[in-house]
């Protein structure tokens, strides 16, 4: 017998099977999808079996020499997944099947994190006819339950449980034991509102489209109505994918789904030691569990007879994996899945991503509201600041109504949350004084500082100006690209109102493992006065005594140059002002901003999802950009800048040629120009449709893929230009 074997090297010359001969001992035992080690150009590499087959047209073949784990890796739904993931994002195949496999797994099962066992006892051959009363007692709970756990029967009594064993009357077992267990005393769900009700049977009911947008906002119950989606399915016999960014699954967030369902859920999150990610992963594959919950790599967990996808916060930008290849949209997998099991997904946000919205709105998706809060609170009353006109008055970073409310809710005993925006990058350069920033006047986008030619550029199209510290708008010298950190704010706080008590929450405060919970606990207790952080305290976070929240600086993120700035920017002050008021007392917000008249600002603070929607639309199309056009931004790199600037110049005359309708520019240097040694430029593409796209690019990459010298790296949909 013949193994088809994808070898496990991300290179687009071997990104294909090569034939292997299954050796006589391992012919009952190689199945399709499981990895095995292969002898490959004078190594030892390992590979997953795609085929299995009687024939090869290649003679001479080498054998297989050993497998890998004791279970099937990939399915064949994840197989199949696979090819269409390569398909989408132009990867290699393997890198495809690599991303489904969970971290914790590719260290090699078994070898470098251990399994943990419990021991057991059952009846062994031999009766007892007389026994004592505590030996009676152990018997009785093996009657019972057909085992004991060791360490109840030692609660009951070591010698006679010596004797037992002793004398063939009970024989141990092991059963493997996970590092995270469940509670399964479940909680009683709360009964839904009418408008929760409604879109559960609208979801269930509905046989022409499987893909539903819950448009709900902040604390309209949409968690409640995901979890009563879930019974429906898992009372039909089949299993649940909740996703969730990873910012907010936090262990709160798995709790409320671990009291309604129990041991039914696994729950893969940061906070997760890597042998309890390992047990958690072990469960899903032995089929243990019929949901998951987990962050973007957790649509690909191999449950079986999916029932329903749910994607939480559907805006959040994490749900694309752009970092490394291949640069997969979880929306598009999980639709991939939907339709290879016949389920259901589930978006639900308070900020719908416009893509998303906008198909939505043409009948794409189905569109579902839950326009009330649960408890018929009002959405805070939102105050915005011009800081500006504040500089009159002070050169620190809070305006005076800021510092009055945050001192009135401190002798209240209300608790405040201060969000120091500081999203990405920060090579921008804004004025000190007035708070202007120098845009392209193409693409409507904030230009980056380029240290090395000491020029404003636009990563888009490649515009540049010279930069200068005078600012245009107000003519002050104070053009800088100086940022504030939580610390500097702190002390500017505590120099204010010394008695205050701050903590200070960020991505270096949290990054201990459980450094988050334990934070969030203390500002529960009513420790602190004063919650300071990032974006880290803008979602999913809820404390009854919070009143006020203040955003120190609603500019940063506007500032960003990536034409969603102004929608990120809307999301994450509408998700930082649902975290005000959320119980009894009324919430306000202040947004403290250099751009008062912004729109995405100004709609924020009305709490109008649809006013921004419309605005944003409108410049979306006349700027051309998602959701009416698609893009592909192509990054190009090398460490030969001489070579990289002729080739990427000689791929844009091609595209420029062989494509009709698409908008190709650049080639334009990287707002990081040099990383990691190499030289680094970008393409960005612009259709509406194209047929010949795909099999062009499909092309170049070919073109490339055994010059050593030049790297193409492709984003379809992308998210972040850098
Ligand atoms: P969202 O996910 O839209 O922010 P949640 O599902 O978290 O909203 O609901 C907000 C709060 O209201 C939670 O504390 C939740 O327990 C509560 N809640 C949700 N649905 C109901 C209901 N039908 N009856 C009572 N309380 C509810
Ligand atoms: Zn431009």
């Amino acid at each position: 017998m013949i193994a088809g074997v994808l070898i496990q090297l991300s290179n687009r010359n071997i990104d294909r099977v090569f034939d292997y001969n299954i050796p006589d001992s391992l012919i009952n035992k190689i199945k399709i999808g499981m990895r095995v080690v292969v002898p490959f150009a004078r190594m030892h590499l390992e590979g997953f079996v795609l085929e299995i087959k009687d024939k090869s047209d290649i003679d001479d073949l080498k054998s297989i020499e050993s497998i890998v784990d004791e279970d099937v890796l990939l399915n064949k739904e994840q197989l199949e997944l696979g090819r269409l993931m390569q398909r989408d994002t132009l990867s290699t195949l393997i890198s495809c099947y690599q991303v489904m496999l969970p971290k914790a797994l590719k260290a090699r099962l078994g070898s470098s994190i251990s399994k943990k066992y419990d021991t057991f006892y059952k009846f062994g051959d031999v009766k007892l006819e007389k026994m004592n009363a505590t030996q009676q007692k152990i018997i009785d709970i093996i009657k019972k339950n057909g085992e004991i756990k060791r360490s109840d029967a030692l609660d009951i009594s070591s010698s006679s449980l010596n004797t037992l064993l002793k004398r063939n009357v009970i024989v141990p077992f092991k059963r493997e034991h996970y590092r995270v267990s469940y509670d399964d005393k479940l909680v009683t769900p709360h009964v839904l509102t009418n408008e929760q009700s409604s879109v559960v049977n609208d979801i269930v009911n509905c046989h022409d489209n499987n893909i539903f947008l819950i448009y709900g906002v902040t604390g309209s119950g949409k968690t409640e109505v995901y979890m009563e989606l879930i019974d429906y399915y898992l009372k039909l016999g089949k299993t649940a994918i909740v996703l969730v960014p990873e910012i907010s699954l936090t262990p709160q967030m798995v709790k409320r789904f671990g009291d309604r369902f129990g041991s039914r859920i696994a729950a893969i999150h940061s906070a997760l030691s890597e042998g309890e990610k390992y047990d958690e992963y072990r469960r899903i594959y032995r089929g243990e569990v019929d949901i998951v919950i987990g962050a973007r790599s957790a649509v690909f967990v191999p449950l079986k007879n999916l029932g329903i996808i749910i994607i939480d916060e559907e805006h959040s930008d994490s749900y694309k994996q752009d970092s490394q290849n291949p640069r997969y949209d979880t929306l598009a997998v999980a639709k991939h899945r939907s339709k290879y099991n016949n389920c259901k997904i589930v978006m639900g946000s308070a900020t719908p991503s416009l893509e998303t919205f906008a198909r939505a709105q043409k009948g794409v998706y189905k569109l579902l509201c839950l326009p009330h809060r649960i408890n018929g609170k009002s959405l805070p009353l939102v105050n915005i600041i011009d800081m500006n006109e504040e500089l009159k008055y002070s050169k620190g970073h809070f305006s005076r109504l800021l510092l009055d409310k945050i001192k009135e809710k401190k002798e209240l005993g209300q608790q405040v949350i201060l969000l120091l925006n500081r999203r990405g990058y920060s090579s921008f350069v804004t004025c000190k004084n007035c708070g202007y920033t120098v845009k392209c006047p193409n693409c409507d986008i904030t230009l980056t500082y380029h240290k090395t030619s000491n020029n404003l550029r636009c990563h888009y199209c490649g515009y540049a100006t010279k930069y200068d510290k005078k600012c245009p708008s107000c003519g002050e010298v104070s053009m800088s690209d100086l940022g504030v950190g939580t610390q500097k704010i702190e002390e500017e706080l505590l120099s204010l109102i010394p008695s205050i008590k701050v903590l200070r929450m960020d991505f270096d405060t949290t990054s201990r493992k459980g450094m988050h919970e334990k934070m969030i606990k203390s500002f529960k207790n009513h420790e602190y006065d004063v919650l300071l952080g990032t974006q880290i305290v803008a979602k999913g976070l809820d404390f009854s005594r919070v009143t006020l929240v203040g955003v120190m600086n609603a500019d940063t993120s506007l500032n960003i140059p990536d034409f969603r700035s102004s929608e990120n920017t809307f999301s994450l002050l509408s998700q930082v002002a649902g975290r005000s008021g959320r119980s009894k007392d009324a919430g306000e917000v202040i947004i403290q901003t250099f751009n008062s008249e912004h729109y995405a600002i100004k709609h924020a603070s009305h709490h109008d999802y649809l006013g921004f929607y419309k605005e944003e639309m409108n410049i979306r199309r006349s700027l051309k950009y998602p959701p009416y056009y698609f893009l592909v931004y192509i990054r190009l790199s090398s460490k030969d800048n001489k070579l990289l600037f002729k080739e990427a110049n000689r791929i844009k005359n091609t595209l420029n040629n062989r494509l009709s309708s698409t908008i190709v520019l650049g080639p334009t240097p990287c707002n990081i120009f040099k990383k990691n040694l190499k030289y680094r430029y970008s393409i960005v593409l612009k259709y509406k449709k194209e047929d010949k796209l795909y099999p062009l690019l499909k092309q170049i990459i070919d073109y490339y893929k055994s010059n050593k010298n030049i790297v193409i790296d492709l984003d379809f949909n992308p998210i972040h230009f850098d």
